[in-house]
């Protein structure tokens, strides 16, 4: 059980960043590991407290509490402590299949239920130990394929290859069928590979996982778009079951005069096209190199733009969130063990801050127009401040301040204000029912669709989410895809 003292007696001390004078220079992982006897100590920082809110994975107030695939935290903090960290790695794989993809861009909602963060005390750096155990597992030559003995004989279609038809094939290959996945990119990983920067994660450690994958016997189809490319009535009768995980791809637009602006652009057109052009020079892309750049949207994705428009030399950069500044500290509102909404500097706002001396978030604020010159391309944005209010049923609502109307310069306007579900074209063609969102983020549903045989994960299923969340979504929706084809599942 770690040290019984260890979180009284040791500071918590995280992965270290990467200085961002340094790291903006280059497109590299931001984030470098600690010493192995660093880590060591951090576990023993786990007290074992017997209340593993950490590995509940529940939602509390609509936010994540704890881990969503139930890693055992306590127990393979104790093993890392002794030492024992092979054994950590065959414990942390009971319950996730990727946790070098988690251990990097995970938000870690387990530290903001850990009981030593309860108590006073900075919470267990559960998410730098995770790393640590699964990249010593890949440098030591622990992890390898592991394809399947026997083979049923069904035959499983997976559409999406993010981190969701990830966990699922690789668990439905695991119980022995043979798996295809389908994606309609050039290249498999879904958001892993074309959302997520590089300096959040690595490229090669997307890669090292599909090799091991594909040495297991699963089959990747790329460019190849289920519904257009290769028809559902086909994809119905090659294979037994099909599980659904197209992701929540359909971008919030910002219907707003000037919109069609040359120079306006969902953020994810920015993002995709950087990466890829990081990978193949020639691939055109959106430049920010000495332009003024407005980030719509204060989320993770607007935070990737911030960092990205920098690395590329933009001249400034502005975030804009129509949100109030959380507070410092957790608000009575906000008890342990839910997901603290606290005031973070993200890796992109703290690059900028060091780079034009600011925290480019301006909060409480809308778009009201673009402006463009007589060529039709865009010259900046009108905004306006807004104050919350309680409005009718005590809900609260953004009311526009008087006179507090602003112009600001930007010839390159991203946007980034979060997604609205999966594309239709699939799922009509498909002739798929919509659940409510609220039957969707139940955390046991069934994953099944409306028609039999038919499954569905990830954020196609409960909403645009989390790499951990839709893993969980994975692994879930590969139970009930196997129950459903031998009439009962060893899958965990
Ligand atoms: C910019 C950005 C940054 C993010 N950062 C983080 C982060 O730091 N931490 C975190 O936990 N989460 C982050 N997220 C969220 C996270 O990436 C998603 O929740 C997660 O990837 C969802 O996984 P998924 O498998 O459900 O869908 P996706 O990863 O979206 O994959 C769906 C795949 O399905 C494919 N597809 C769709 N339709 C078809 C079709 N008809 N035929 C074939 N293929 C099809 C798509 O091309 C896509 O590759 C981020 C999201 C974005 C956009
Ligand atoms: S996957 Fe996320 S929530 Fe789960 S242990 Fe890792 S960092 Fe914590």
């Amino acid at each position: 059980m770690g040290k019984i003292t260890g979180f009284m007696e040791y500071p918590r001390v995280v992965a270290p960043d990467r200085p961002p004078r340094e790291r903006i220079r280059d497109w590299q992982e931001f984030v470098q590991p600690l010493d192995e006897k660093d880590i060591e100590t951090q576990a023993a920082r786990c007290m074992d407290c017997g209340v593993p809110y950490c590995q509940s994975g529940t939602l509390l107030n609509g936010m994540t509490a704890g881990c969503p695939t139930h890693n055992l935290i306590p127990e393979w903090n104790d093993l890392v402590y002794r030492g024992a960290w092979q054994e950590a790695l065959t414990r942390l794989l009971k319950t996730t299949n990727f946790p070098e993809f988690t251990g990097r861009v995970c938000p870690a909602p387990c530290e903001g239920s850990c009981t030593v963060g309860r108590l006073g005390t900075p919470a267990v750096a559960i998410k730098s130990i995770e790393r640590q155990i699964i990249d010593r597992g890949f440098a030591e030559g622990w992890v390898v394929a592991e394809p399947p003995r026997v083979r049923t004989g069904k035959k499983v279609a997976v559409v999406g290859s993010g981190p969701s038809g990830l966990a699922a094939a690789a668990q439905l290959n695991k119980a022995g069928h043979w798996v295809t996945v389908f994606e309609r990119a050039d290249h498999p990983g879904g958001l892993l590979m074309y959302g997520i920067p590089n300096m959040k994660l690595d490229k090669g450690i997307v890669d090292r996982r599909l090799d091991l994958m594909r040495e297991e016997g699963i089959h990747f189809v790329t460019n190849t778009e289920v519904g257009n490319d290769y028809p559902v009535e086909q994809l119905r009768a090659d294979f037994d079951a099909i599980v659904l995980c197209i992701g929540a791809t359909n971008p919030r637009d910002l219907p707003v005069a000037g919109r069609q602006s040359r120079g306006v652009h969902f953020a994810m057109d920015f993002l995709r096209n950087n990466t890829k052009r990081l990978r193949n020079p020639n691939h055109p892309y959106i430049s920010a190199e000495g332009k003024d750049v407005i980030v719509i949207g204060g989320g993770d994705t607007g935070t990737d733009c911030v960092g990205t428009a920098i690395r590329q030399h933009c001249r400034q950069v502005i975030q804009l969130e129509i949100m109030e500044e959380n507070p410092p500290t957790r608000g009575a509102e906000n008890p342990w063990p839910e997901f603290p909404r606290i005031y973070k500097m993200d890796y992109g706002q703290e690059e900028a801050r060091v780079i034009f001396g600011d925290d480019p978030r301006e909060y409480k604020t809308t778009a009201k127009r673009f402006t463009a010159n007589e060529r039709g391309e865009v010259t900046g944005l009108d905004i306006v401040r807004l104050r919350w209010e309680k409005g009718d049923g005590g809900r609260m609502r953004p009311v526009e301040v008087d006179g507090s109307e602003q112009h600001l310069d930007g010839q390159l306007i991203l946007l980034a204000m979060g997604y609205l579900g999966p594309e239709a074209m699939l799922l009509d063609k498909m002739g798929i029912e919509r659940d409510s969102r609220q039957n969707a983020k139940a955390e046991y549903g069934t994953f099944t669709t409306n028609l039999t045989g038919v499954f569905a994960a990830g954020d196609a299923r409960r909403g645009q989410s989390l790499v951990v969340w839709a893993i969980n979504e994975g692994r879930a929706a590969a139970r009930e895809c196997d129950r459903y084809l031998m009439t009962e599942t060893d899958l965990s």
